[in-house]
């Protein structure tokens, strides 16, 4: 059995998990959010405005 690692890493949504816009997605940490919930996120998490 052949298993592509892209097939894993893209399994996922490839659109913000919030907002769902596929533009600007930021996969940092974990994430899948665009910019603008990555922002927002970032505050709750308790960065500080890197973005
Ligand atoms: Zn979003």
């Amino acid at each position: 059995m052949k298993i592509k690692k892209r097939e894993k890493e893209y399994g996922r949504k490839k659109c913000c998990e919030r907002c769902g816009r596929k533009r600007g997605i930021i996969r940092k940490y974990g994430l899948h959010l665009c910019r603008q919930c990555f922002r927002e996120k970032a505050e709750e998490l308790g960065f500080k405005k890197y973005y």
